[in-house]
Formats: C-alpha cells, sequence, structure tokens
C-alpha cells in the first residue's frame, strides 16, 4: 500500500468511527460548544472539518457533466432566475475531463494556497443526483478512488432523490464520510415561484424527512434578499431550518450574473440587491437564531468576476467576512444566541 493510500485509509477510518455528528458541535449540559470556547462567534466548516478528520480537508469541485430538471424541461426551462444555466442545457454538455483528471487539477490549484492533503470531491454545478442511478455510481465510485479524496460533497435539487437515488448514498455514507447539499434558497414558495425554482418547500420537507437516518450530512443552500420578501420573512426561514434540523448551511446574498433573467429584472429596475450594512445585519440577525450545531459553510456568493454583475461589495468576499465578525463583536453575539427549539 503507497503511504497516500495509507494515509487516505486512516483518515476514513479515523473519520468513519466518529459519531456523523461533528464532535465540536457538542457540548456537556452548560458548556460551550467548542467552536465558542474557541472564541469563534459561529461554528464554521473549516473547524468542523478539522474537528471531524483531525486535519486541513478541502473541498475540490468537479463538473460531472450532469444537467438540471429545470433546463432540460422536465421540470421548467429557462432554469432559476438567477441561474446562467446555458451551460448545463443537455446540447451543450461537452465531453469533460475525467473525474480523475478534474480532481488532479484542482488538488494542484489548491495546493498553491493551502498545505493540505486530503479532499471532498465536491460534485458542484448542475443538479449532481440527476442521472440513472448506475451513472451516478461510476462517477461517486471514481472519485472515492482518488488517493486524496477522503469523502463526498454533492449539490443537487431536493426534488431530484428518489428514494432508488437515496439508498445509493446511504450506501455510499456507509464507508465514506458524505455532504448531500439541498438547494433550498428560501421556506417561501411566492419567492421559489420568483425564481421558477420548479418546485415549493414542501418538496424540500420531504427530502429531508426521506434522508434522514441515512448516514450523511443533510444540508441547505439558502438566500438572503429575495426581492419581495422581508426581514422577518428571511428570519423564518433560519428558524425552518432549525425545525428541519439541518447539519450545514451555506448562506449567500442574491447577486447578480450576466445572461439571467435576474439581470433583465435589475436592468429594467425591477428587482433591488442588498446593500452590504444591509445583508450584514440581516446575515447576523439569522445566524443568531439557527442552531449552534448547524455547521455555516459559507457566508458569501461564489461568482467569477467577468460573469459578475452586481452588487459589486460582494465581489469583496474578506470585506463581508470581516463585517459579519465586527458585528457579531458589535452585539457581542454568536450563533444560536436566540435559538429556540421548534417542533
Ligand atoms: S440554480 Fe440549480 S436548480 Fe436552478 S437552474 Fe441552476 S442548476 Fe438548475
Amino acid at each position: 500500500m503507497s503511504s497516500t493510500s495509507a494515509n487516505r485509509d486512516r483518515v476514513r477510518a479515523a473519520s468513519t468511527e466518529v459519531d456523523l455528528s461533528c464532535p465540536d458541535s457538542e457540548s456537556a449540559a452548560g458548556e460551550l460548544p467548542g467552536w465558542r470556547a474557541a472564541g469563534q462567534r459561529y461554528f464554521s466548516l473549516g473547524r468542523a472539518l478539522r474537528a471531524r478528520f483531525g486535519r486541513r480537508v478541502q473541498k475540490v469541485s468537479i463538473d460531472a457533466g450532469f444537467t438540471c430538471p429545470n433546463v432540460d424541461g422536465s421540470v421548467a426551462v429557462g432554469g432559476c432566475s438567477f441561474c446562467d444555466n446555458r451551460s448545463f442545457s443537455p446540447s451543450r454538455r461537452l465531453p469533460r475531463q475525467s473525474i480523475t483528471d478534474q480532481i488532479d487539477e484542482g488538488i494542484k490549484r489548491l495546493k498553491r494556497r493551502y498545505q493540505c492533503e486530503d479532499f471532498l470531491a465536491y460534485f458542484q454545478p448542475a443538479t449532481n443526483t440527476y442521472a440513472p442511478v448506475d451513472r451516478l455510481r461510476t462517477v461517486y465510485q471514481e472519485a472515492l478512488k482518488h488517493p486524496q479524496v477522503v469523502g463526498l460533497a454533492i449539490g443537487t435539487r431536493p426534488d431530484c432523490v428518489g428514494d432508488d437515488v437515496l439508498a445509493l448514498l446511504e450506501e455510499i455514507a456507509v464507508n465514506n464520510p458524505l455532504y448531500v447539499e439541498y438547494g433550498m434558497q428560501t421556506m417561501h414558495d411566492r419567492s421559489l415561484d420568483w425564481m421558477n425554482r420548479g418546485h415549493h418547500h414542501d418538496v424540500m420537507v420531504d427530502a429531508v424527512s426521506r434522508s434522514r437516518g441515512r448516514g450523511f450530512e443533510i444540508g441547505a443552500h439558502v438566500i438572503l434578499g429575495l426581492p419581495g420578501e422581508t426581514h422577518s420573512e428571511m428570519l423564518d426561514t433560519a428558524r425552518e431550518i432549525g425545525r428541519l434540523d439541518l447539519d450545514s448551511i451555506k448562506i449567500h446574498n442574491l447577486y447578480v450574473v450576466h445572461n439571467t433573467r435576474l439581470a433583465e429584472e435589475c436592468a429594467r429596475g425591477e428587482a433591488r440587491m442588498m446593500e452590504r450594512d444591509e445583508y450584514v445585519q440581516t446575515l447576523v440577525d439569522f445566524i443568531e437564531i439557527l442552531p449552534p450545531s448547524i455547521v455555516i459553510e459559507r457566508i458569501t456568493g461564489e461568482a467569477p468576476s467577468d460573469f459578475f454583475v452586481g452588487p459589486t461589495w460582494a465581489l469583496d468576499k474578506s470585506a463581508v467576512r470581516n463585517a459579519v465578525d465586527k458585528e457579531f463583536e458589535r452585539r457581542d453575539s454568536w450563533q444560536g444566541k436566540w435559538y429556540r427549539k421548534r417542533s
């Protein structure tokens, strides 16, 4: 066995011996969770991964060539109003590099910035459970065979996890750390209709309920600042995430990229983006009512600058993170300060 594969097996063994819930999120009655005891204001992904794997782990993004039912006409055409999904249409899905080559190249890029030997293969663009189960199994297994991959993260829609897909994910999770991320976006059906999502929130509730107890972690993506949503409605989504008892969340402000319906609405003055201070205030309010156990994977958006229209402040992610830290400090507050368990 090579030292790399021995290392991978050791990391996998260590990570599968522990309960899937991150030990850093737990505390004996009356004790602070580990992240708070360490002086953090919220439970970050970096900390959660270190607690689980005992070392730095980064996500390496993979495009497996999947399309999306909101693009190919199965659910809708045109896709979500904020998503530049032209490249996801079946007719434009060009042959990609192999999964292994993408991982190798991604690792090379990441290693220029981070000292890291272990990676989660992150199936990111489009809908990564939207294919026959045999094809899903093939691409997931190719990623897991890579000697530096210690687990998978899979981004998908909550209406694309039939029972056969969930059975496959459950099977993979027996021996591999697995994180499944559902595009929830909001709990409000009116907003889901606005974005042409093609499903309502009951579908998310159902997907979470059918995913529960299968050995993988369940995450959600949420957008703040959707047109027509009030501050109080955004906080309702935070309470709903607590009620759903999710393991992780990615949050970002609504932003505009070229070639989207949202870009057209903004050009006509029909949609307004949040200002930075408004986002920071809302985000801190949002995190204050999340459970302290949920991992906050992201608080800013990710769009290549050449696709990006606005708001321009969102491109400076470290400034946003600093502003969020400062606001927590100013309030002397933290994740879960105002969390109340709901049934
Ligand atoms: S955001 Fe996701 S669900 Fe919506 S069109 Fe894009 S890939 Fe499909």
